[in-house]
């Protein structure tokens, strides 16, 4: 079960009582949960699954994710006022980007958010050439642009999360939305693999011994490291030259929080890419 935004961010504070200080990507995380918690309890009475059962089956049945761009209800006064919290997070913490706090406060929603912009971004298309105006770092203008609309995929995505048949799915895309995944884990019960969306952080189960992103399923070119406590791996594909960051819950003394482990195992994607494997995204 996904863990819910605020559960999150009262493990955050509470590590940060302990702690006395969040490192900077934490920090950073921690303030953007913040500004999209709040959009999700805006958007939590408004939405309700519009989806009839026959329809969900059909979806699943031919791989078609539950939520399109257009059926995804955008506030775009909600979503605009969101952005630019969102671009000031990202502006006050430019180095972690390697991007400056002057360039990214300048970002402007007129640009950034038009309607066929937000569409090519869900579509996982090229994004328009007027974005990139500025040469800023296009996976950059990626993440702001998520990190706006993630509280609505999110909301959007727990109406329906329940009503997915996951032995029917197991395919390498979201069921809800979409998106690619950018985390897995092996669950307590059995060890089997479940992969995290990196849009809209649904969870949906896959076939272990696949490449989530080329599908191969060749045993030569899969393969995976793991830490010396076996909680983590990482698992790569010499097809594709991808890599997915697992976490082994049987493994696990405490709860994992998924969406957190994302920013726990930086190092990880920092190892990976030195290596020559690349994460999940792709920079078009
Ligand atoms: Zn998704
Ligand atoms: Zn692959």
């Amino acid at each position: 079960m996904p863990i819910e935004t605020d559960a999150i961010l009262q493990y955050l504070e509470e590590k940060e009582r302990k702690e006395g200080a969040l490192p900077r990507p934490l920090e950073f995380y921690r303030n953007l949960l913040q500004v999209q918690s709040e959009v999700e309890r805006k958007l939590v009475s408004r939405l309700e699954a519009g989806l009839s059962r026959d329809a969900i089956n059909k979806r699943i049945e031919n791989g078609t994710p539950l939520i399109s761009f257009d059926e995804l209800a955008l506030d775009w006064p909600l979503l605009t006022a969101a952005f630019d919290e969102i671009k000031g997070i990202f502006a006050n913490y430019a180095e972690l980007f390697n991007s400056s706090k002057r360039r990214l406060a300048e970002l402007g929603a007129d640009v950034l958010l038009t309607r066929s912009a937000l569409k090519r971004w869900f579509t996982k298309q090229k994004l328009p050439s007027t974005i990139s105006i500025r040469g800023m770092d296009k996976k950059l203008v990626n993440s702001i642009i998520h990190a706006a609309i993630k509280p609505f995929l999110i909301s959007h995505a727990k109406t329906l999360r329940d009503s997915i048949d996951q032995e029917r799915w197991r395919r390498s895309y979201c069921p809800i939305c979409g998106g690619s995944p950018d985390f897995a884990f092996l669950d307590a019960e059995r060890g089997s693999r479940w992969l995290l969306c990196s849009r809209c952080d649904t969870e949906w189960i896959f076939q272990r011994l696949q490449c989530p992103y080329c599908n191969t399923q060749d045993q030569n070119d899969l393969c995976y490291f793991s830490d010396d406590a076996g909680l983590y791996r990482l698992y790569i594909c010499e097809r594709c030259k991808r890599y997915i960051k697992t976490v082994d819950q049987r493994q696990a003394e405490n709860q994992v929080i998924l969406p957190l482990e994302r920013f726990l195992t930086l190092d990880m994607d920092r190892q990976a890419i030195e290596m020559g494997y690349k994460p999940h995204y792709r920079v078009t």
